[in-house]
């Protein structure tokens, strides 16, 4: 079953009426791209619904002890993948293509690029060759794997001020 998406706002050079809402035989909700994505680009702006202290399972993480419902809230669809196309940079609070998308491609991003430790964790089945299986947040992954991913501002700081953090 197909849903139409209601357009986030155009914002910060932002590619309007990106993605499509998919919605699984399960309920699951995904979202897919309608176009192509060159890689590097600004999908949306996106910032808040509400600010939360905690995680939860539809928060995207900013700081310490700061968890957002995402605004849009059609951005919470973007699911989990070891092999993330899109990231979202919550310092200047936009959603990137992190590779080429093309149209059909269900957008994805890697949930410890901006989480450190999850509210729920779960056992990855996106079938890529780099599948990393239980997925927890950033905190419970060795370095050596970070460091191939795009990470936010945010878990960069942690992981300095774990001794582990490298620029
Ligand atoms: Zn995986």
């Amino acid at each position: 079953m197909i849903t139409s998406l209601a357009v986030p706002e155009p914002e910060n050079g932002s590619l309007p009426g990106f993605a499509t809402i998919f919605i699984h035989p399960n309920g699951e909700k995904s979202l897919i791209s309608d176009i192509r994505i060159p890689k590097d680009s600004i999908l949306c702006g996106f910032g808040s619904r509400a600010i939360l202290e905690s995680p939860n399972y539809l928060t995207l993480q900013v700081e310490l002890r700061k968890h957002i419902l995402l605004f849009p809230e059609v951005l919470q669809y973007i699911n989990h993948s070891c092999e993330p196309n899109v990231f979202f940079d919550t310092t200047a609070m936009q959603l990137i293509a992190l590779k080429e998308i093309l149209p059909g491609e269900e957008l994805c991003f890697f949930y410890p690029s901006t989480e450190w430790d999850m509210d729920r964790s779960f056992l990855c089945n996106c079938r890529t060759g780099s599948c990393l299986g239980l997925i927890r947040g950033a905190q419970y992954l060795p370095i050596e794997t970070l460091t191939r991913y795009r990470l936010t501002d945010f878990i960069k700081s942690q992981l300095k001020s774990v001794g582990v953090g490298q620029e």
